[in-house]
């Protein structure tokens, strides 16, 4: 009888110009039948490995082991790639027409709630309420006291809300899945403190540079390096001045109370969509963690999708956000734009919450926690005929300076109350020295490490300043 004509082996075969040269197939060879290559390819410069057609008996054991997709593949199956509906849109949408059918923007709906009763919160969760308020389900983070409670609440409301979070396995990590999410043009929020926000600032100027919404709370904490976890102003100078490389800027928002913790990160979720830039919200460590008193608004967001979000679908399809430019004269054009909109922040964004401030003589400066307290002594003062007033800027960048200037007419001495070294006291200075104003005297109360400065010291600085004895 004639044997069965014994079946062949599919062959192995290497495609050089897809191998990374990696060497995964050389340790998955039982035969030792590759080996690493000397040349490069001049297709993909790198370079491939080298498959010994003598030992290799096509046993198929790399095919599996090779990480890229066509790298290493068998005939007759393997070298034309499969067609995949996700990597070819012609193959979702046909082929593409002449004529291109652009995205309409959807523009973002607003829902009433329900009337309901004001609730108790941490600021951390107020946060998180207000961002799902604002529409946002899409929530990535890596746990850093004191910010991680928002992480944890909406770790567990996301999955009900058909939302995502992610734990992702760093900031970087973090930071770039906003990146990814905001070009989808969702929105998307992250909860950091002080290091974790140091490990963010690459990623928020790429996203600055491809101009893409997110919203990044930053629960501040005493530095340098790990420092502790106690409320410090530490990132002033970071938010306002050093989002990472190159030509950047954000609007930095900061909250005093778990209400505006929630107002704010309505507010700053539209602010990203209307700039298609990242807003910070600037929190300490105490505001994080305190509980309070929140009324919810009388409506929600239904997030919209813009025109220009890479999306996956017909109309999207030939969208792109990139922060590279290969053009010098392009690179310089798209700064120019980006300072453009800086301007028009600084025109529009200033924010300032001014308690007794009209008649004063003289202003407390002082925002986030270091604000409730500044306002406490004004009452203080207040009750002793002293003409105090606080002056709180809700927006750090850009600095309130035009809703400043007009108090100045009537108050000569300003009190900075600050839990930094001055980093508020900075922004300060240079938007009275932008706005050519010379001829105020600035005093300060500061604390750092965790320690905030206390209603007594303020009134004595006060006192002390205007020459106001008991
Ligand atoms: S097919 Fe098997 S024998 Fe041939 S190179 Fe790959 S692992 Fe080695
Ligand atoms: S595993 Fe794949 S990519 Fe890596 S060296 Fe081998 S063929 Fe190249």
């Amino acid at each position: 009888m004639e044997k069965p004509e014994k079946r062949k082996r599919p062959e192995v075969v290497l495609q050089p110009q897809l191998c990374k040269g990696c060497g995964r197939c050389i340790d998955a060879c039982p035969k030792h039948g590759i080996s690493f290559g000397t040349e490069i390819n001049q297709e993909s410069g790198h370079v491939p490995v080298v498959i010994d057609r003598e030992i290799c008996n096509d046993c198929g054991l790399c095919v599996s082991a090779c990480p890229e997709p066509y790298g290493l593949g068998t005939e007759p199956y393997g070298l034309e790639p499969e067609p995949y509906e996700l990597e070819d849109p012609k193959h979702l949408f046909g082929e593409r027409r002449p004529e291109r059918h652009k995205a309409e923007t959807i523009e973002p709906r607003t829902v009433p709630l329900p009337q309901c009763e004001p609730l108790v919160l941490k600021g951390n969760y107020a946060c998180a309420v207000g961002a799902l308020l604002a529409g946002c389900r899409h929530v990535y983070g890596y746990p850093i006291t004191p910010s991680t409670e928002g992480a944890e609440l909406m770790a567990k409301l996301l999955p009900k809300l058909e939302g995502i979070f992610v734990q992702a396995i760093s900031e970087v990590a973090t930071i770039n899945h906003l990146y990814g999410c905001g070009a989808a043009g969702l929105p998307t929020m992250t909860f950091t403190s002080s290091p974790g926000f140091s490990l963010m600032l690459e990623g928020i100027s790429y996203m600055i540079g491809a101009e893409l919404p997110g919203v990044i709370l930053n629960v501040m904490r005493p530095g340098p390096g790990l420092g502790f976890i106690g409320p410090e102003q530490s990132d002033i100078k970071l938010v306002c001045r050093g989002l990472g490389h190159g030509n950047t800027h954000a609007i930095v928002l900061a909250p005093t109370s778990p209400q505006e913790m929630l107002d704010l990160t309505i507010e700053a979720f539209a602010l990203s969509f209307k700039y298609r830039n990242p807003v910070i919200i600037a929190a300490d460590g105490y505001l994080g963690q305190i509980t309070g008193r929140v009324n919810l608004p009388p409506s929600m967001v239904e997030p919209g999708l813009p025109d220009w979000a890479v999306w996956g679908d017909a109309g999207h399809r030939d969208n792109l956000v990139r922060s590279i430019f290969q053009d010098w004269v392009e690179l310089e054009q798209h700064n120019e734009n980006l300072s453009a909109k800086y301007r028009r922040m600084i025109r529009d964004e200033q924010r300032a919450n001014l308690f007794r401030a009209d008649d004063a003589t003289t202003l407390i400066v002082a925002c986030n926690t270091p604000a409730r307290t500044a306002k406490a002594a004004v009452d203080t003062l207040r009750r002793d005929g002293v003409r105090v007033g606080l002056f709180q800027p809700v927006s750090l960048w850009p600095f309130p300076i035009d809703k400043l200037t007009p108090l100045l007419e009537t108050a000569k001495q300003i009190v900075m109350v600050e839990a930094s070294d001055g980093q508020l006291e900075d922004e300060l200075r240079l938007a009275l020295h932008y706005a050519g104003i010379h001829d105020v005297e600035i005093h300060h109360v500061r604390h750092m490490g965790g320690i905030l400065p206390d209603e007594q010291e303020v009134t004595e600085k006060v006192r002390d300043v205007m020459g106001v004895r008991r």
